[in-house]
């Protein structure tokens, strides 16, 4: 991805330094973690995260025996890949579904995260695993959202339930809550709710997120998130969690050129996965998350 461009080539430098190394001195290891360090930090991964990660690739490069198939080089490799993984979360979290009655995901995050973008990709992808999902118009804040979902919906071939006479019109919760009843009567075994989101941070907006949680009872509730916008990131999936509260991640814009570090952060700052990324236009630009597959691609 993109984003991790600037990261990948400069850790690739970094270990470049290594090659040929027999044995790696204090001072190997000192200025390899200080480049580590910067290199995180240049790609805007939140302080505490970078001084963990530095801390545990310095204590581990010093501490383990050099495994007779591998150079100092690869060591250190192996041990930025392994820190890589547990900071973007371990094992990949697959969705959970409901054990009876429709699997209920609603997605929460700011204006422009890609939310609507997002929601139809994540429908057909499970219309792609035989499930028959239904789309919610729950975004009644911005004016074209509604149209917006509604022609994302026809591109990925999946039915949105809008606001309409007698579907609660002006009000997200009765949408939310009525389409819920919709779904059971169609049979449509996962509902995902789009949600409204401001350009910042906003009280009313997350009472309203809030609102509909409390009415829907979502099995998930996800987060999506800009992986471009850095550090704010981080804040803006804080204030979510305290405000609504999310089981886990979607980072969308993978493909852009701006610093990814909010990528890197956000399972560590906030506890919870990344379960999904999106990285592009196109409805089939979007995959389940893997920690080790991300790390493997950034260290390619
Ligand atoms: P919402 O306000 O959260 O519903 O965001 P939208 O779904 O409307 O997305 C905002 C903008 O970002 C739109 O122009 C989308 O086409 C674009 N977008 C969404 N996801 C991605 C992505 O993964 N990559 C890129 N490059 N653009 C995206």
């Amino acid at each position: 991805h993109t984003v991790f461009a600037t990261l990948s080539d400069r850790l690739a430098d970094t270990f470049k330094n290594l090659r040929g190394k027999g044995r790696l001195s204090e001072a190997d290891i000192d200025a390899t973690a200080r480049e580590i360090r910067i290199a995180l930090l240049e790609a805007d991964v939140a302080l505490p995260v970078v001084k963990e990660f530095v801390g545990a690739v310095k204590e581990r490069a010093r501490s383990e025996e050099v495994s007779g198939a591998l150079n100092p080089a690869q060591q250190i490799i192996k041990i930025v890949h392994e820190e890589l993984v547990t900071i973007l979360g371990g094992e990949t979290r697959r969705l959970r579904y409901a054990k009876s009655g429709p699997t209920v995901i609603m997605l929460a995050g700011l204006q422009g995260a890609g939310k609507t973008t997002l929601a139809a990709k994540l429908a057909l992808w499970l219309k792609e695993q035989d499930k028959t999902p239904m789309l919610v118009a729950a975004d009644l804040q911005r004016p074209n959202a509604v149209q917006q979902l509604q022609v994302n919906g026809e591109r990925a071939g999946v039915p949105v339930f809008a606001p309409s006479p007698g579907n609660g019109t002006g009000d997200p919760v009765e949408v939310a809550r009525a389409s819920i009843e919709e779904a059971r009567r169609k049979l449509h075994d996962v509902v995902i709710i789009d949600t409204a989101g401001r350009l910042g941070v906003d009280q009313t907006l997350m009472q309203q997120a809030a609102d509909i949680r409390d009415a829907v009872q979502p099995d998930e509730v996800l987060f999506v998130v800009d992986a471009m916008i850095g550090q704010d990131a981080v804040t803006t999936a804080q204030a979510f969690l305290d405000g609504v509260g999310f089981d886990g991640v979607v980072l969308t814009k993978l493909d852009g050129d701006a610093r990814g570090g909010a990528a890197l952060s956000i399972r560590s700052i906030t506890g919870k996965p990344v379960m999904f990324a999106s990285s592009g236009e196109k409805m089939t630009d979007f995959d389940t998350f893997h920690p080790d597959r991300m790390a493997s691609r950034i260290l390619d």
